[in-house]
């Protein structure tokens, strides 16, 4: 039997043996809180120390300016709530529609207590204009958080460019840079960035622990109370585990990163380019260019509703791909309201499927999905002569 293929490094990513290893210590022996003034708790700090110096590298931060929280999510809710709260008003947050459920969710209870939202078009490709956004600071903005990575069709947006826009308003700037950070080269300096998002467990890191990057300087307040723990922006007793966890996991990223880069973009293109010859129905989502390393968002024309039946033929015959992001409604073969705002038609935007690959994926399977994928579509294709199980029955070979 072949081992499984896991191609789906956008909803979640294996931990790294060396995170592991990194982490294992802090889940026996080391066990002190560090907030202790004694020997275990000193040694529980200067691990969370030595963590944030790590992460704070990976972006070209400060140590001091790495505020942890317990997910990317936590993240994009203190980055936009903090801000708003901070300025003492109801505010106007200016945000897209492509957007993590983290992003527009938050949005969406702001407005319950009165606060302005607008959020950007993208074009079809998923990127956003810098035009729309200098018009929507014409009006009194309070932040501005445009992600860096879209999730579902892996598109980068000019973060530099529209971050920069914003300083010259004297805005807030965030990005929501879960699905980046460790793919691509980020520099919170370079890229004039405020406020920045970061999840360990898209960077084979851990589950259950993230970073927000606060700027020096810059007004936040808090959303969870208590002991005052994270400069008092994130109180509660840290989960140093998974600290040091990520700690390690953002050393691992950044010495690796630019050689990742390269092989995982060369395996991208190898299926891009397959893809249009073997099945010459299929179409590619997001910007050619600019878009992450290993990732990769296709349809297939006239095959949209069958999605969901090939994501399971795929994940029997052995490889784990998606349809659209871990936490969006096209499981249940909803639109993806990403590929709407793109200007997708509710068939088009039905028929998403999403792979995601990372630092383990190997040459040869690659290889392995090529043979796969071409018998997997057959099986569910409106021309296919035979029983789909048939096909299905060929596709258990690989198994
Ligand atoms: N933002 C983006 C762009 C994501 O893709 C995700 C996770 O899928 C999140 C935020 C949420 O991160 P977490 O899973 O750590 O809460």
């Amino acid at each position: 039997m072949n081992p499984r293929i896991y191609f789906d490094h956008s909803a979640t990513t294996p931990l790294d043996p060396r995170v592991l290893t990194a982490m294992g210590p802090f889940l026996g022996g080391a066990f002190g809180n560090p907030s202790s003034l004694h020997q275990e708790g000193r040694a529980a700090r200067a691990a969370i120390e030595t963590a944030r110096a790590q992460v704070a590298s990976l972006i070209g931060a400060e140590p001091e300016e790495i505020i942890f929280t317990a997910s990317g999510t936590e993240a994009d809710n203190l980055a936009l709530m903090g801000a708003v709260r901070a300025s003492g008003r109801p505010g106007h947050v200016v945000t897209t529609s492509i957007e993590h459920a983290a992003i527009l969710e938050t949005c969406r209870f702001l407005a319950g207590s009165g606060t302005k939202i607008t959020h950007l078009p993208v074009d079809a490709d998923g990127l956003v204009s810098p035009q729309s956004l200098l018009r929507a600071l014409q009006s009194q903005v309070t932040v501005v958080s445009i992600m860096a990575a879209n999730n579902v069709v892996g598109t980068l947006q000019p973060i530099e460019e529209l971050a920069h826009l914003t300083k010259l308003h004297d805005v807030l700037f965030h990005t929501d840079a879960v699905q980046a950070a460790g793919k691509i080269s980020l520099d919170v300096n370079r890229l004039h960035v405020d406020l920045l998002s970061l999840s360990a467990h898209k960077l084979h890191g851990p589950k259950g622990i993230g970073a927000l990057y606060v700027r020096k300087g810059t007004r936040l307040s808090p959303i969870v109370f208590g002991g005052g723990q994270e400069r008092g922006l994130r109180s509660a007793t840290e989960n140093v585990a998974g600290i040091v966890g990520f700690g390690a996991a953002a050393a691992i990223a950044r010495e690796e990163l630019a050689d990742e880069a390269i092989r995982l973009t060369e395996f991208r293109e190898r299926i891009a380019k397959e893809l249009s010859r073997s099945l010459p129905q299929s179409y590619l989502f997001g910007h050619p260019v600019h878009r992450l390393p290993g990732h990769i968002s296709f349809g297939l024309r006239g095959q949209e509703r069958e999605v969901g039946k090939l994501l399971a033929a795929l994940d029997a015959a052995g490889v784990a791909v998606s349809a659209g992001s871990a936490c969006s409604a096209n499981h249940s073969g909803e639109p993806s309201g990403v590929l709407l705002a793109m200007g997708y038609d509710d068939e088009r935007a039905r028929g998403l499927l999403r792979l995601s690959l990372g630092r383990f994926n190997t040459e040869q399977e690659v290889d392995r999905f090529l043979e796969i994928l071409p018998c997997a579509v057959a099986a569910f294709s409106p021309t296919n002569r035979y029983e789909p199980s048939h096909s299905l029955e060929a596709l258990a070979n690989f198994v």
